[in-house]
């Protein structure tokens, strides 16, 4: 399963976090983040208050990964429920703190995902438009979202290439995927991508399953299929913490190592503010740790 050197070579990997909500979460994050920052990511991101959530957690996040790793770091940024001023005084913050790439999202509506999405008659109506916005404010690399099993508002696959092209001409640099488990079906969307015109890099979003019991509740809001191979792969490994992580880590790696052979060059790995998983995965792909990049992080 490990890769061979050439094609660690040409692999970058990137990493995404979420603000903590708690003391201890807080302590989970850090901890996760000095051990994860030597694997040299290309970046990191931090998500950005799901639901209508302030500003301030995914700031306060940000500005410690700017002023305290060596790390470069996105902020995801949504434009739900906000006018199109309050969204740019929200760059301007983001701005300030040291951001220069923002993952620019629509959001969901604060009722959850699936609730119909109405746009603020003030604002940006969808992430193509946020893209355009941020065009205007200033020199930022932009990453977007991108859904290779769709979105769940979308009527069908088309309509949500037709939003990744308006994002990509709209300036974004590159997409950054929902998480997925079907390469082949994810080969096929991007064929369809290129078709489209579509030249950005779009990159797999690669989600280590700890528990794929809760990851299905999840997974079916976000419109992403299980496979059944994930329930022969996990069978049996309820109650065996360890063996349970041994077959996350290989099933992640496998997933990385057959999309590599296919071409794909990037790759984002959802890391739920947790190291193990996402260690034993990219050793696994037989990368290896640079210590000499360890210090700082926990400060
Ligand atoms: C990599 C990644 C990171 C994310 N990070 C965050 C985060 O930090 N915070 C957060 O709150 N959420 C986050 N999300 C989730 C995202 O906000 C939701 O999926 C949201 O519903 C859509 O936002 P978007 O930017 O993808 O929307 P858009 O790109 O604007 O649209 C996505 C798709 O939905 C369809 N669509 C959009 N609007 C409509 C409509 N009105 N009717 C029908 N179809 C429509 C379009 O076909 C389009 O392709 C993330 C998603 C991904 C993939």
């Amino acid at each position: 399963m490990a890769l061979n050197q050439d094609a660690r070579n040409r692999i970058g990997i990137s990493f995404e976090f979420f603000p903590p909500k708690s003391e201890e979460a807080e302590g989970q994050l850090w901890k996760a983040v000095s051990e994860l920052q030597d694997w040299n990511p290309d970046f990191v991101s931090v998500t950005y208050g799901a639901g209508g959530t302030t500003k301030a957690p995914t700031l306060a996040t940000v500005s410690r990964f700017i002023s305290s790793t060596p790390l470069a770091t996105a902020s995801h940024l949504t434009c739900v429920g906000a006018t199109k001023e309050e969204t740019h005084s929200v760059v301007e913050s983001f701005r300030k703190a040291g951001v220069k790439h923002f993952v620019a999202l629509r959001g969901d509506t604060p009722d959850g995902v699936g609730a119909p999405y109405t746009p603020h008659p003030g604002g940006y109506a969808n992430a193509s438009e946020l893209v355009a916005g941020l065009r205007e404010l200033g020199d930022f690399e932009i990453s977007v979202s991108a859904y290779p099993e769709k979105h769940p508002e979308s009527r069908d696959v088309a309509a949500d290439i037709d939003m990744l092209k308006r994002k990509a001409d709209n300036g974004a640099d590159r997409a950054l995927t929902q998480f997925f488990f079907d390469n082949d079906n994810f080969e096929r969307y991007l064929e369809k991508v290129r078709a489209a015109g579509i030249t950005i890099p779009v990159v797999p979003g690669i989600m280590p399953i700890m528990n794929l019991t809760q990851l299905k509740r999840f997974a079916g809001a976000c419109g992403t299929v299980i496979p059944a191979f994930l329930d022969e792969r996990f069978e049996g490994y309820d109650d065996k913490p360890e063996e349970r992580a041994k077959v996350a880590a290989d099933v992640a790696a496998a997933q990385i190592e057959d999309l590599a052979r296919r071409g794909i060059s990037d790759f984002h790995l959802y890391t739920m503010n947790r190291s193990p998983l996402v260690s034993a995965v990219l050793t696994n792909l037989g990368f290896k740790r640079n210590a000499a990049q360890s210090a700082g992080a926990a400060a």
